[in-house]
């Protein structure tokens, strides 16, 4: 893997290189496809980055992780196991198939000018016959509606591994998987408490739901349920955190874990069209920009490892096909 700093041409450009991006690769290569005609940008220092930066070391990896079971359609598959093992898989396929993954490659524009796509990142330019865009949907943690002053922003996390969160009092913000993961990993080394909107649970697998539960009879994590932020502010060297329901609280750090977004902009620039803040695909995961196809959590509303690996196999049977009757080598 390594950093490129110049034009490059290739038959099929995939911007993301995680679960999705690297099947699809893996898939195009078992179809004929060279790996010299493959592509992949990765913004981050490594592939898979959303999983290095978002799973916690030794996180256990679920194969039907939030209750999404899917069986393994293509040659990329997942056995349980925990983040080290899923990489470990992942990087398998990287060096079987000798794949082109150029780290420190952020796409920031994809346009298409008659049948060529033409994509840039802060220091590259790529042109492309095919385009797969498979950049996740966390890019961009979302942000509470409240503002975070800036004084606060040391203090403020959309992630845990980061920076190191020790010894602190720290409020964990959200109810789904993620946030209980959060709690139940910085409850080693700090005093942590949630606070979810909800009075229960509604997004949590059983596990985390008892993880959760266990850990808050045992004193060892508050947890603030029916709890709504109504501000944040600078007290000294903590923040304080003011609830809509109940007193206000004092903490070291918050730590938000409420979700990401559609990276919806990058994906309009590309000229692909959205409904009800999705975008729009066909069962290929085709957008209406022909030869642009999306893949994992792009286009799957609850996306798992597993899923995003068949993602890249439907969509590599498709511009396999495509290749054939526009006459492409083989
Ligand atoms: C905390 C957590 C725990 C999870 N646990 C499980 C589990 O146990 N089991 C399971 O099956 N699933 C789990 N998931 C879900 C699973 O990680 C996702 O469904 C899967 O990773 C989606 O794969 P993807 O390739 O679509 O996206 P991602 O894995 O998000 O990969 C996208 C890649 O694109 C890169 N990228 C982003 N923007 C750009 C850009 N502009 N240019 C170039 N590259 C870019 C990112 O750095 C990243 O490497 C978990 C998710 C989270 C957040």
């Amino acid at each position: 893997m390594s950093h490129t700093d110049s034009k490059k041409t290739c038959e099929v450009l995939i911007i993301g290189g995680g679960p999705a991006g690297i099947s699809a690769a893996v898939e195009l290569c078992r179809r004929g496809f060279s790996s010299e005609d493959i592509l992949v940008l990765e913004k981050g220092p490594a592939h898979s980055y959303s999983i290095q930066k978002f799973y916690t070391e030794g996180k256990r990896v679920d194969t039907d992780y939030r209750n999404e079971k899917a069986p393994c359609e293509g040659a990329m598959c997942l056995l349980p196991g925990n983040r080290e093992s899923a990489l470990s898989t992942i990087e398998f396929f990287i060096h079987y198939y000798r794949l082109r993954v150029l780290c420190g490659e952020g796409a920031e524009k994809i346009i298409k000018t008659g049948d060529q796509f033409f994509a840039e990142t802060g220091q590259s330019e790529f042109f492309s016959r095919f385009v797969v865009v498979s950049i996740g949907i966390l890019g961009k943690p979302n942000k509470p509606d409240y503002p975070l002053s800036s004084e606060l922003k040391n203090q403020i996390h959309f992630d845990i591994t980061s920076q190191p969160i020790e010894n602190s009092e720290v409020l964990v913000v959200g109810g789904g998987n993620t946030a209980a993961e959060y709690v139940h990993y910085l409850a080693n080394h700090n005093r942590v408490t949630l606070s979810y909107r909800k009075r229960e649970f509604a997004r949590l697998n059983e596990m985390n739901e008892e993880t959760l539960k266990k850990m808050a009879k045992e004193g060892r994590a508050d947890l603030l349920l029916g709890t709504n932020i109504s501000a944040i502010a600078k007290a000294g060297a903590k923040i304080r955190v003011e609830f809509k329901e109940t007193a206000p609280r004092l903490f070291d750090r918050i730590v938000y874990a409420i979700g990401g977004t559609s990276p919806e902009a990058f994906l309009r620039t590309a000229g692909v069209e959205y409904e009800a803040k999705q975008p729009k695909f066909n069962e290929r995961f085709e957008t209406n920009v022909k030869g642009l196809f999306l893949g994992g959590d792009l286009v799957f509303p609850k996306g798992t490892i597993i899923k995003a690996f068949n993602s890249g196999k439907v969509i590599a049977e498709e511009i396999g096909k495509r290749r054939e009757e526009i006459g492409g080598r083989r």
